[in-house]
């Protein structure tokens, strides 16, 4: 497969490079949303997060903290986001996972922002019985056949996302 990061971590397209270890490469963005947006992935081609080793997703999150506060301080920026998108419907738009990291200034063009929908205090209590049910389902599973049904199967306003992003 032809992948601009895996060419990137190889060398074959060059980049600018702010660090590299053995797992992580974190470069600038060339299309920066301010000076100072940077990225940050697996140098494995990993294409969703949930798919990383959990131990070093913590490592990715901290390699994206530690510079982006550098960054943020060096472009006098007034803030960060780190943005991570999973899937097409979210923003996703490279086949190999990565994390942005955007220094924010008063008044600039960066975007991130949603409109509050209606959640019904009904669906609240739901989510949180479901969520509680799907973590007893994991304990069961343990001595019990899988079952394919688990509790957001129940839930009547959901629709059942794709499980390879969860
Ligand atoms: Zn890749």
């Amino acid at each position: 497969m032809d992948c601009l990061f895996c060419n990137i971590v190889s060398g074959k397209v060059p980049s600018l490079k702010l660090f590299e270890d053995d797992l992580f490469l974190a470069i600038l963005d060339i299309k920066p949303g301010n000076p100072g947006h940077f990225i940050v992935f697996p140098k494995k081609h990993i294409p969703f997060l949930t798919e990383m080793e959990p131990k070093q997703r913590g490592v990715l999150f901290n390699i994206a903290t530690e510079i982006g506060k550098r960054m943020v301080s060096m472009v006098e920026a007034e803030g960060f986001n780190i943005v991570y998108s999973a899937g097409t419907v979210a923003g996703q738009i490279t086949p190999h996972m990565l994390v942005h990291v955007i220094p924010r200034f008063k008044d600039d063009k960066v975007d991130i922002k949603w409109e509050p929908v209606q959640v019904s205090e009904e669906m609240y209590k739901k989510l949180i019985s479901a969520f509680s049910g799907t973590e007893e389902k994991k304990e069961e599973k343990k001595e019990e056949p899988p079952e394919e049904k688990n509790e957001f199967d129940e839930l009547p306003q959901i629709k059942r996302r794709s499980p390879r992003y969860w």
